[in-house]
């Protein structure tokens, strides 16, 4: 049977072998066995259902939140020969009922459908009149209340499937699950655990740097002028930071397209066709923008501010590099960026649990902005590879900054943390280290505390960017609430016995001008 799985990617796809992990996930399917495939953005998850979709008998279900692109798929589907089709709210009632007649009379081979639409009884008994060998769930991460988009509609997908009188197969697809996503997906769907396929989360052609502490328009104007002809997006955290962003570049006499929510359909429509046609060279956008853009060409991806998680920071940063030339994915980051980004939060999401999640993601995305191990490395640890791997290529492997020995400084951290009770957050532990005059420390009386001063020869900003390292590198831990507070990690506490060594990346001087009075 497999052969015939290649002989199909041959004939209508007209690709010569499998990629990695596309085999796999096709075998359990001709195996009859559900699967679960988490495999980063562009790494070919729709050969995945696409192929055993043709060898099946009957018509193969995929699930998709992304009505605006069930069109074009469906197109580039048609356009090789594959018979498919969608159902959706873009359509006229007459038109659906059409299409209804022709699934029937089985016209099709894929039928793309959001999961919306799996919800009414009518749908559910069209689908009984029809076999369907598989559902693929596209997005699936849409199904967990820990992924970063959870979708309410996604959670009753297990229980709408269940009524199909015949059971399909399940192929659920992401391209971001952490861990804890991966296993509720396959609770969820009823896919065993070990039938997970997770691939090349590791892109080799990509750069990842973080920049802190340089100005962005400096950098951004620097960093164009050396890429004039290459193709990128910039994301930016807000329209309006879009729209300042956009006018400050396009009076420079950059080609520069812009796209964000505030945007009338039709202009955001005609801008990306710019960007997607190689009319403009550089998109800047809110992370509204990118959703199944399959443009191969692009060479770089920066973030003007901090992400708000991981996973939206690697979907987004993945679409740099399609194409498999070397790009790059930078974020200019500002630990002012963390307020706003906690501003976002808590003005979106009403459930604590929610903004506890939401809270601690932004803080495994603040790990990676200070973490001085390899990114690419990071990266792959938070979405459950297991790898020692260095990618030699990104600012943290390529910093060849003497490492030293920091110890002694993480202990003074340490101890005057415990000693302030592990009640406060990272600028008042800071302040008390550097002896600040702080009118909340001293109201605390947090001056008569053995630690108070004992770095004053820092800044409260040098302590501060110190505690955001120790951070990182899990020898404190972050409790997420209404406000941050800091705690000591069991690591921390190997540091404190004397039996752990802290090495950090020698910082650069700066000369302390006056008291830092916060
Ligand atoms: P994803 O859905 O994972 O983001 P796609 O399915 O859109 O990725 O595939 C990304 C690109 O890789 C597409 O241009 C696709 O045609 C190409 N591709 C997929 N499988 C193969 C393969 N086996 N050989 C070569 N190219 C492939």
């Amino acid at each position: 049977m497999f052969k015939q799985a290649l002989a199909v990617l041959k004939e209508y796809f007209g690709y010569e072998q499998f990629r990695n992990g596309q085999e796999q996930v096709i075998e359990y399917l001709l195996n009859g066995e559900n699967v679960a495939c988490i495999m980063p953005t562009g790494g070919g998850k729709s050969i995945c259902y696409q192929v055993p979709a043709m060898i099946f008998d009957g018509l193969t279900v995929v699930v998709s939140p992304l009505i605006s692109l069930m069109k074009d798929q469906v197109d580039s589907l048609t356009a090789v020969g594959i018979p498919a089709t969608f159902i959706n709210s873009s359509l006229t009632a007459n038109e659906a009922y059409e299409r209804i007649a022709e699934l029937k009379a089985g016209k099709y081979k894929l039928l793309y459908v959001a999961p919306e639409r799996l919800e009414g009884d009518f749908f559910i008994e069209l689908l009984n009149e029809v076999k369907i060998p598989f559902i693929a769930v596209d997005e699936a991460h849409c199904i967990s209340q820990w992924g970063h988009d959870f979708r309410p509609s996604y959670s009753r997908l297990g229980a709408m499937i269940n009524k199909l009188h015949k059971k399909p197969l399940i192929a659920a697809l992401t391209a971001t699950a952490t861990p804890l996503v991966q296993k509720d997906i396959c609770t969820q769907l009823q896919i065993e655990e070990e039938n997970t396929v997770i691939t090349g989360f590791e892109r080799e052609n990509l750069t990842f740097s973080v920049i802190k502490g340089e100005d962005r328009s400096a950098f951004i104007e620097s960093f164009l002028s050396k890429n004039k002809e290459e193709s990128g997006i910039i994301y930016a955290a807000t329209r309006q930071e879009v729209e300042k962003l956009y006018e400050r570049l396009r009076k420079k006499n950059y080609l520069v397209a812009k796209y964000h929510g505030g945007m009338r359909d039709t202009d955001r429509e005609t801008e990306q066709q710019r960007f997607i046609n190689d009319d403009c060279q550089i998109m800047v956008a809110t992370t509204a923008f990118g959703m199944g853009i399959d443009k191969s060409n692009i060479r770089y991806c920066i973030h003007y501010q901090l992400p708000k998680n991981m996973e939206g920071y690697y979907q987004e940063a993945g679409r740099a590099g399609r194409d498999g030339l070397p790009s790059e994915c930078v974020i200019l980051y500002s630990p002012q960026d963390i307020r706003i980004q906690r501003f976002l939060i808590d003005q979106t999401t009403m459930d604590p649990n929610k903004q506890k999640q939401d809270l601690d993601k932004l803080q495994a995305m603040i790990n990676y902005c200070h973490t001085e191990d390899c990114l690419q490395r990071y990266i792959l640890q938070y979405f459950g590879e297991d790898t020692d791997y260095k990618c030699g290529r990104c600012s943290n492997c390529t910093d060849n900054r003497e490492t030293v020995d920091v110890t002694i400084d993480a202990q003074k951290v340490l101890s005057c943390m415990i000693r302030m009770g592990e009640r406060f957050g990272k600028t008042m532990i800071a302040q008390v280290l550097t002896g600040s005059r702080n009118k909340k420390l001293l109201d605390f009386s947090l001056d008569k505390i053995k630690t108070y001063g004992i770095m004053n020869q820092q800044s409260a900003k040098e302590v501060s960017d110190f505690i955001e390292f120790l951070i990182s590198d899990a020898y404190i831990e972050v409790t997420t609430g209404a406000l941050p507070l800091l705690k000591v990690t069991e690591k921390g506490k190997e540091v404190l016995l004397g039996r752990l060594t802290v090495l950090r990346k020698k910082q650069m001087e700066t000369v302390k001008l006056s008291e830092d009075n916060g």
